[in-house]
């Protein structure tokens, strides 16, 4: 009975396939709606850890992204110009140990396209892209770009930094730019064969006021990526990215080491995001309405943990609705904020601070977590 509930979610990015994925497993009348037309192979990287190829096992993909991911034995944090290492954080078969999962970097393209299609592909609306939802009744009704309505019972805001069903909640507020840009750049290894010089499968290299992060993004380390943090006081391009390009690169990283100088002379096409943030949100759900992922807690991506966070977020969501039941979806939902805000938050301002594995330090807190086991913590009243 309770299953029945007709649930909508907005958004297929990370977070909202997954909560699609698992929501549709776990026997939830669920669809998903997507603004994009279609996706497409961006050229960009992404970092799965421990804590998120549980979900994945829930999901039932981690074997396909074991096998197409690159398994890096450390996180190694270096001196952008010396080169001395920093820390070494074991990653490998300590993660697979110590965490109950490994750890892996990936093509961001290859593992969304995969989740998608765990997707059922009936209930999967491409071209949808929400422009209001009226939650004044017994349902909720959403109204798209294209002229269409279609009604639910609860909807989940999945829809990214930009949300609508953000802006719904509390009102329109444009997300913060953080002073940061991120250049990302994918470089084939073959190029990487004319140096003499080591490019380890994950690296951080570091200086007082930018980085770069670097790792393989496929399973046979044939694409090399790097994806950077660098002070721009002002950014007027809107939300999304620009081309940046190699003497761009070369200015904003001059003095680093040789490691880095080929990276960058192996750069074809190279992009330039800005960094967007939001500072917690006073209110995560309303009725019938509840967000998750970078729709409630963007944060700058120095953890490599945004999309963990949405996905972290999709799982403990789909653990409360089960745990309450559909048709006490405010309980649920509250249950759901109770036992995310804090670490979302936790997360959101050491990636703020981009101070992680600086230095050798215990990243068990993170990668350790296990959104099936840890304790509920339970609403005051219940
Ligand atoms: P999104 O991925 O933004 O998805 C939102 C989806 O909703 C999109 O598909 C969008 O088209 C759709 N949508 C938006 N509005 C509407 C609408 N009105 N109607 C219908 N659909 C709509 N995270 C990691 O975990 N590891 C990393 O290594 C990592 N690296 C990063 C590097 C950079 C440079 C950046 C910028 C981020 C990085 N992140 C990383 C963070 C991660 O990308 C985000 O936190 C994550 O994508 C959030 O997922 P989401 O599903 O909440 O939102």
């Amino acid at each position: 009975m309770t299953k029945n509930r007709k649930i909508a979610v907005i958004g297929a990015g990370l977070g909202g396939a997954a909560a699609g994925a698992l929501l549709q497993q776990a026997g939830y009348d669920t669809r998903v709606y997507e603004q994009a037309p279609a996706f497409s192979r961006l050229g960009a990287g992404i970092h799965l850890g421990p804590n998120v190829m549980k979900v994945m096992r829930r999901i039932g993909i981690e074997d396909k992204l074991n096998a197409m991911g690159s398994h890096p034995t450390h996180w190694f944090s270096r001196d952008g110009k010396s080169g001395e290492y920093l820390s070494r954080i074991p990653l490998g078969a300590f993660a697979r140990e110590e965490y109950g999962a490994a750890y892996i970097t990936v093509h961001r393209g290859d593992l969304h396209e995969l989740m998608v299609s765990t997707l059922d592909q009936e209930r999967l609306y491409f071209d949808k892209r929400l422009v209001d939802v009226d939650d004044s009744g017994d349902k909720v009704v959403m109204t798209f770009a294209d002229g269409t309505t279609d009604e639910a019972d609860l909807v989940i805001g999945a829809d990214g930094v930009n949300s609508r069903i953000r802006e719904k909640l509390l009102g329109p507020e444009a997300p913060i730019y953080s002073g940061w840009v991120a250049h990302r750049a994918i470089i084939s290894a073959e190029k990487l064969k004319a140096y003499d010089l080591d490019f380890e499968a994950c690296v951080k290299w570091w200086s007082e006021d930018r980085h770069m992060m670097v790792y393989f993004v496929t399973g046979d380390e044939k694409e090399y990526y790097y994806v950077t943090g660098v002070p721009e006081p002002e950014w007027n391009h809107g939300t999304s990215f620009v081309d940046s390009s190699r003497e761009e690169m070369r200015k904003a990283f001059e003095g680093y080491h040789p490691t880095v100088q080929a990276l960058i002379d192996c750069t074809e096409t190279v992009t330039k995001w800005p960094l967007l943030e939001r500072n917690p949100l006073p209110l995560w759900h309303d009725n019938r309405l509840v967000l998750l992922g970078d729709a409630c807690h963007p944060m700058k991506p120095h953890m490599a943990q945004g999309a963990a966070m949405a996905i972290e977020d999709a799982a403990m969501l789909v653990r409360c609705l089960d745990e309450v039941g559909a048709d006490r979806y405010r309980d649920a939902f509250e249950l759901y904020r109770t036992n995310r805000f804090e670490r979302a938050s936790r997360v959101q301002k050491v990636s703020h601070d981009n101070t992680w594995l600086r230095r050798d330090e215990d990243p068990a807190w993170v990668f350790g977590y296990d959104v099936y086991e840890v304790p509920l913590r339970q609403l005051q009243h219940t």
